[in-house]
This record gives C-alpha cells, sequence and structure tokens, in this order.
C-alpha cells in the first residue's frame, strides 16, 4: 500500500526523457491498435506527434478473440515501429504477449505492454519484472483493483520498478452500446492505494470513437496521469479496433480545444 510521494515513470525516449506521474504533464500515448504498413504508421506517427503525443502505439503481436482475426504482421511490424521511432523520436510502446519474444521487441520497445488478457499470465509478470524496460500493465477484463495491483507486484518483486498502470474498461453487460465499462473511479482509487503512474484507455474502454473524446477529457478531469488513444488514418479500413479510432484530424481537435479546456498542460 501507498506511503509518501508519488513516484514517477521516466522513459527515455528519442525525443528525450518522458516523465508519467502525478506532477508532471498528461502524457498522450496514440497510435493505431495495429501496425500495418509502412505507410499508415509513418503517417500516424507523424500526425500524432505534431498533435502532442509523446509515444507511438500500435500492436505487432494482437491477442484477438478469434484465431482467424488479424493475429499482426509480427517481427516486420516491430521493423516498422523501429522506422516511425526513427522518423518521429517518438517513444514506442508495444504489447508482448509471448516471454520468447522479449529480447526482439525489446530493441524497438520503450515501454512493453502487457495486454487486458494476459495480466493474470504470472510468468510474463515475473520475465518483464526481471528485465529494464517500463511496463504498461493494462488491467484484465475482469480483475479486481487487488488483484491488478498484486499483478503489478510481481513485475515489481521481481526487480522492475517502472510501472505504469492503464485502465482500458471493464466486462459490461451491455452489448449494444458500449464494448465496455471504462471504470474511472479507479483513479481516486489508485492514488489512495499505489504510488505508480495511471493511464486511461477510452477507446478500448467504450469501444466507439464518439464517446472517446468526452471520456479522455472525464479521465483528466479525475486526475490520470496519462491517456492512450488509438488512432488511425483510415478507421474504416482498420485490420482491427477500427470503431474505436480517431482520425488523425479528430485526434488534433481533441488534443487541441477539447484538452486545452481542463486546464492541464497537455
Ligand atoms: C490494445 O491495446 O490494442 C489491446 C489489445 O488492449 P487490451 O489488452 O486492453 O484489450
Ligand atoms: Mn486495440
Amino acid at each position: 500500500f501507498r506511503h509518501g510521494e508519488a513516484s514517477e515513470v521516466v522513459v527515455d525516449t528519442p525525443n528525450g526523457p518522458v516523465h508519467f506521474g502525478e506532477t508532471h504533464p498528461i502524457v498522450v500515448v496514440a497510435g493505431p491498435c495495429s501496425v500495418e504498413n509502412e505507410d499508415m504508421i509513418v503517417e500516424t506517427a507523424r500526425r500524432v506527434k505534431a498533435a502532442g503525443a509523446k509515444f507511438l502505439r500500435g500492436g505487432a503481436f494482437k491477442p484477438r478473440t478469434s484465431p482467424y482475426a488479424f493475429q499482426g504482421h509480427g517481427e516486420s511490424a516491430l521493423e516498422l515501429l523501429a522506422t516511425a521511432r526513427e522518423v518521429t523520436g517518438l517513444g514506442i510502446i508495444t504489447e508482448l504477449m509471448d516471454a520468447s519474444d522479449l529480447e526482439m521487441l525489446g530493441e524497438v520497445a520503450d515501454v512493453i505492454q502487457i495486454g487486458a488478457r494476459n495480466m493474470h499470465n504470472f510468468s510474463l509478470l515475473k520475465k518483464v519484472g526481471a528485465q529494464d524496460k517500463p511496463v504498461l500493465l493494462k488491467r484484465g477484463m475482469s480483475a479486481t483493483i487487488e488483484e491488478w495491483l498484486m499483478a503489478a507486484e510481481y513485475i515489481l518483486a521481481a526487480g522492475n520498478p517502472r510501472v505504469i498502470l492503464c485502465e482500458r474498461g471493464i466486462r459490461t453487460f451491455d452489448r449494444q452500446y458500449t464494448r465496455n465499462t471504462l471504470d474511472l473511479s479507479v483513479i481516486p482509487v489508485l492514488r489512495k492505494l499505489t504510488h505508480l503512474p495511471i493511464m486511461i484507455d477510452p477507446s478500448h474502454g467504450t469501444g466507439w470513437s464518439d464517446q472517446v473524446p468526452s471520456m479522455a477529457r472525464a479521465a483528466i478531469a479525475a486526475g490520470t496521469d496519462s491517456l492512450m488513444i488509438e488512432v488511425h488514418p483510415t478507421p474504416n479500413k482498420a485490420l482491427s479496433d477500427g470503431p474505436q479510432s480517431l482520425t488523425p484530424d479528430r485526434f488534433d481537435h481533441l488534443m487541441g480545444e477539447e484538452l486545452a479546456v481542463i486546464g492541464k498542460a497537455v
């Protein structure tokens, strides 16, 4: 349990160090669900950087519900992320699903994402705890806060202090209007229980792009340290999570006028 001041997680990126934590500006992570090809990832990286994002997100290994759905381009997608990193200087966040990919993924990722479906994969948690890259730990879709914090504890106990907690929505009974229930009440709860930085992901949290801007604003009003937003140049053609992805123009508007009114520098 928390004692003392909020700690910060500092991540080195080609553009310089980025600080996640209560006493720092909101850090925005943006990009497509999946890395699809070089043009789309480089274009998206350029646009989200221009809008103020500090990290590019993009999946190379995708945890899809169906084994017949697009699984990600794997190693070649990591190479495309490296290109986008080189071109823009943005830090890279990408998901690790299999410990055997850790070394390869660590060559391009500045932060390693553990997805909701692997939050309970304790052997994977121990492995990312035993290496040096910071870890973004998403909340399992039916995980209690206690279970989520204990998953973080696996990483910390293995020796890695740089963990960021990401709320991405919990299971909902509503099948029609929302994909998940974004649990913004975790923000004050986590503040009380842990010193770890908090990220909110309204894209997976709602599943629908028209719900993302208002939930991003709400998350900032409630005190989040960072946001994850899915952005795709042509959401209706996306290979995964198109319906919840903002266009670069819509993201730009969010980052400008809409988030500016909240008052905390982005
Ligand atoms: C993602 O970030 O694209 C993702 C698969 O997220 P989650 O693990 O939260 O479903
Ligand atoms: Mn996604």
